[in-house]
């Protein structure tokens, strides 16, 4: 399908070309029409990075009737960095129609700047769900002409605490608008809202679920940091047949990586962000019919290559954010096929893989390198059975009294150790005195191991292993009631904090994730700022973990009132540790706490 099918405006057709989108997504090519000749609600399930963006984007702007100025469509996300990243792309959308007016509104920046944009009306406001309330109350933000009501992550709305916004927000609307939401995942809160506000919604689901993908194993390689290359190539070397993605983390690292392999007589190629668009096409290409067996890749170039029989994905660096990794895992073990999604990772990265295990809830196995002798042993009988099987061609026949006069001296036994060496030298050289890659686990590792097997599905380690912090001083461990059920991920937490403070300054470290809670550390000279912060949300409870060493050491100097206002507290913030008469009123986590 092109764009041009879609029937949208020559202005958008034109943005769309300039943003170099060559086809439509599948959301694209499922939604765009929707959203065009249907007149249903939609709940559309699809993962971050599939073009949503665009998907109910265009359509909107296709839609919308610029000489009208009105408010016409609201989009509701859940951070700031979200919110500010759909408002760009909409008006990237937007470049050819510039009567339209769009505007971001979201917490953690001054009001006022956002009340002077909306001097203007915009006929899209993208809105975080508390500042859209705060403008709603000021009354500078009308719905009543809102005929498009868009909740992008919906899901993560719901695990940030929007819930009540959300619907606050959905009874703002008129009754006769349409809604979009869009989810990566569908929980039953999701469905009760569809249920609750939508009629006669129709349900688009794109991709498939990759977390839960049965057919991906996992498995992780544990090495010296340095020595990532080396243990690459012993995987790739032991899989002789392998079809594989090999991601990165940044253009540098990719480029070097398939440099390597290349100069090693691997067939790999790189795909990253700073070839041309022509040069990623042809890579592409060459990948999709074999005839590159490895492609090294960073997460944003690959997004556009759709592979169903992968036979390995590896990441050569493990992401961040563990969605990332679902995303990477989930390229492998389609079309009912086993795929393998290997990470090659240092000691120090273990907790990562700890993490991805709770996440994902599946257990990675730890492999061993293999050794120069194993691989050595695998590639030989990989080609004694390639010999076994392969298409004798008829042609030799005609030379074949020649040469079996030529190796008449020869004993089968010899013809076969001649023919298998001129093949087979070279891996028997470069393994000969190959050294053991494999780093042993630390016996603490290898006790949580342990801990986890005997007990599947709980946590192996208390602590996750310390950031790098630059600045220092007296930390608190704090515990949120949000936890793995809502789906927090470090990268989620990290996300809400920011929104909910308003700003990125809080330094966040140490994050452990169980079931419902989870546990973080904060330097203690940004607690007031954090508690601020989270005491006008209803429904999230922030407090100081109990356990941690500073809060105990806070219980037995006997404080049984005013927490914050004891003078030990000495990087405790000025603000709260004055005027105390108002502190406790109106700070519900502290009521929380107490409880
Ligand atoms: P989104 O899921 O909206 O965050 O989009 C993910 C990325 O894909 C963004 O960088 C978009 O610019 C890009 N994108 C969206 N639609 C297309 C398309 N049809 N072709 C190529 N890239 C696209």
């Amino acid at each position: 399908m092109t764009f041009q099918e879609l029937e949208l405006k020559d202005e958008i057709l034109q943005a769309v070309k300039a943003l170099g989108f060559e086809t439509p997504t599948p959301v694209q090519e499922r939604v765009i029409p929707f959203m065009l000749h249907e007149q249903k609600d939609l709940v559309a399930l699809a993962q971050t990075g599939t073009g949503k963006t665009a998907a109910f984007g265009l359509p909107l702007l296709n839609m919308l009737e610029p000489g009208r100025r009105q408010t016409q469509a609201l989009v509701l996300s859940p951070t700031r960095e979200l919110c500010i990243q759909i408002c760009k792309d909409l008006r990237n959308y937007a470049a050819g129609l510039p009567d339209i007016h769009i505007v971001p509104v979201y917490g953690g920046e001054d009001i006022r700047v956002q009340l002077r944009q909306l001097d203007r009306t915009p006929h899209i406001v993208v809105a975080t769900p508390g500042r859209l309330i705060d403008l709603l109350q000021r009354g500078k933000v009308h719905l009543d002409a809102v005929e498009y009501l868009v909740l992008d992550e919906a899901d993560e709305m719901l695990n940030m605490g929007f819930k009540d916004d959300i619907e606050t927000i959905l009874q703002e609307v008129p009754a006769e608008h349409r809604t979009l939401l869009f989810s990566a995942t569908m929980p039953n809160e999701i469905a009760r809202i569809a249920r609750t506000y939508m009629q006669n919604h129709e349900e688009i689901t794109v991709g498939e679920r990759n977390s839960g993908t049965e057919n991906v194993q996992h498995v992780y390689y544990l090495c010296q940091a340095k020595q990532r290359y080396l243990v690459l190539k012993r995987i790739v070397d032991m899989h002789p047949d392998i079809y594989a993605i090999i991601f990165c983390r940044t253009r540098q690292e990719t480029k070097e990586v398939a440099e390597k392999l290349m100069h090693d007589g691997y067939n790999a190629d790189a795909l990253h962000g700073d070839l041309s668009q022509a040069q990623r096409d042809t890579v592409m290409q060459k990948f999709r019919i074999h005839n590159l067996q490895m492609l090294v890749a960073t997460d944003v170039a690959a997004r556009g290559l759709d592979v169903s029989d992968l036979t390995h994905v590896i990441n050569y660096n493990l992401p961040d954010d563990v969605e990332v990794y679902t995303h990477r895992s989930g390229r492998t073990g389609r079309a009912n096929k086993k795929g393998v999604s290997v990470s090659i990772i240092h000691s120090k990265e273990k907790y990562k893989i700890k993490t991805i295990e709770r996440m994902l809830k599946r257990d990675f196995e730890r492999q061993l390198i293999p050794s120069g002798l194993d691989v050595c042993k695998k590639q030989l009988f990989n080609m004694i059975n390639k010999m076994q099987h392969v298409e004798v061609n008829e042609q030799i026949d005609a030379y074949l009294p020649q040469i079996m006069k030529q190796l008449e001296y020869l004993s089968k036994e010899d013809i076969i150790k001649r023919f298998v060496s001129e093949e087979f030298n070279r891996f028997l050289d470069y393994y000969k005195d190959a050294p053991d890659l494999n780093v042993e686990e630390k016996p603490a590792d290898r006790k949580s191991r342990k801990r986890q097997q005997d007990e599947p599905g709980k946590p192996a380690g208390k602590k996750e292993p310390r950031a790098k912090k630059k600045k220092t001083g007296e930390k608190i461990r704090m515990k949120i009631n949000l936890g793995e059920r809502q789906g927090i991920t470090p990268k989620r937490l990290l996300g809400m904090i920011n929104d909910v403070v308003g700003d990125r300054d809080i330094m966040v470290g140490d994050i452990e994730i169980t079931n419902k809670f989870t546990f973080f550390d904060i330097f203690a000279d940004q607690f007031a700022k954090l508690a601020h912060a989270f005491a006008s949300q209803n429904d999230i409870e922030l407090e100081p973990a109990k356990g941690n060493r500073a809060y105990d050491n806070r219980r037995k100097a006997d404080f049984n009132e005013g927490f914050w206002d004891d003078g030990a507290w000495d990087a405790a913030p000025r603000g709260r540790r004055k005027g105390g008469s108002r502190r406790g009123e109106d700070k519900p986590w502290r009521r929380n706490r107490r409880k």
